[in-house]
């Protein structure tokens, strides 16, 4: 399975000399690709600030203001780097442009035509905030047509037309980094790999975990073992599936240290196909220390992406291994607990448990 999608360099401003560049120029183009830091004031900024120009040896870059802040910087009151309105106003415009009609295909110069901003500036203000770029939001948007028509087993000549490719070799180039494997892999539903699982009780329920030999696919919880069995047949229908108790002991026995709360990190190889979005979002949870919570928006503020709240409540959902990636950290702004994908009541557990455990920390 292919996890690491569509990484790919920002186009110019990539070194230390064109940042220094763009913040002597105070080009405006470079505003979202990064921010930097004055050592002697504590404040960080966009390249465009037009705040008195700093000596170079003072000044440090950071890709995202959140790591300027976890350095110690902060925000700058004159360009206000951490709020990004105008940003925001045309990525979501763009956004509207391409939502309307998930199955057209709009090349960036058109789009940006709608949007009135120049392809180069939207191309790297989409990608800083949505994650992917405006072709690949267009491909994830296709791919996720695709994988429902697939799951729910039509075939893919059928399948790729509906979701608006014009031809299963189109939709080969374009898909794969999306789904996290090729349509048809995905379509194989795990043919050729061999699925280990075993199922274990547990006071959350009955716990089943699943693992192809290079990690963790799947940990799910559910109140019987025959139903949990039932869902990881139709996710690897094709794959070998055999239980397995002995090779899944020691991850049961994780699991289970956990809920006694003697055990706050996993030790887990995973195995997991991911969308690049769902990859930044997934390792943003895993750094939710054991205790604490985060809500949405802190998440997606954390990403650089402030209004991709509801896409990382998303990404959250869709969440194949319970635990290890804890989502269950994640609650709605208000405290409410809001969703998860193995009950609420699971969820209220977990974090109850995490609390008892660490009653000295905060819950943010
Ligand atoms: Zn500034």
């Amino acid at each position: 399975m292919k996890t690491e999608a569509n990484r790919r360099p920002d186009p110019i401003f990539t070194t230390d000399e064109s940042h220094w560049q763009a913040v002597a120029e105070r080009d405006e183009r470079a505003d979202g690709a990064f921010f930097f830091a004055v050592r002697t004031t504590g404040v960080f900024c966009r390249p465009s600030c037009a705040s008195r120009a700093p000596r170079r040896e003072n000044v440090e870059f950071f890709p995202t203001t959140d790591a300027a802040e976890a350095a110690g910087y902060r925000p700058c009151k004159r360009c206000r780097p951490t709020s990004l309105p105008r940003e925001l106003a045309i990525v979501e415009r763009a956004c509207k442009v391409l939502d309307a009609d998930p199955q057209q295909r709009m090349t960036l110069a058109q789009l940006s035509d709608a949007v009135h901003v120049s392809p180069f500036h939207l191309q790297r203000l989409f990608s800083r905030i949505v994650g992917i770029s405006p072709r690949q939001y267009q491909a994830a948007q296709r791919a996720g047509v695709l994988r429902d028509a697939l799951q729910r087993g039509r075939d893919v000549t059928r399948a790729t037309h509906d979701a608006g490719f014009g031809s299963p070799s189109r939709m080969y180039e374009a898909v794969p980094a999306e789904l996290g494997m090729t349509p048809s892999a995905y379509k194989r539903q795990g043919a050729g790999l061999t699925v280990r699982y075993a199922s274990a009780d547990t006071p959350l329920g009955t716990v089943l975990v699943a693992a192809t030999d290079k990690g963790v696919c799947k940990i799910a919880f559910g109140d019987d073992a025959g139903t949990l069995v039932e869902q990881l047949a139709a996710n690897f229908a094709q794959a070998e599936r055999v239980e397995d108790a002995a090779k899944m002991a020691p991850f049961i026995a994780q699991i289970r240290a956990y809920l006694q709360g003697t055990r706050e990190r996993f030790d887990l190889p995973l195995n997991i196909g991911a969308t690049a979005f769902q990859r930044r979002v997934w390792d943003a949870l895993r750094r939710i220390p054991y205790g604490q919570t985060r809500s949405y928006t802190d998440i997606a503020e954390s990403l650089g992406s402030p209004r991709a709240v509801r896409a990382v409540a998303n990404a959250c959902a869709s969440n194949p291994v319970a635990l290890a990636i804890p989502c269950h950290r994640v609650i709605g702004k208000d405290g409410a607990i809001a969703g998860y994908r193995w009950g609420k009541q699971r969820k209220e557990t977990l974090l109850e448990t995490e609390r008892k455990h660490h009653p000295a920390d905060k819950v943010a």
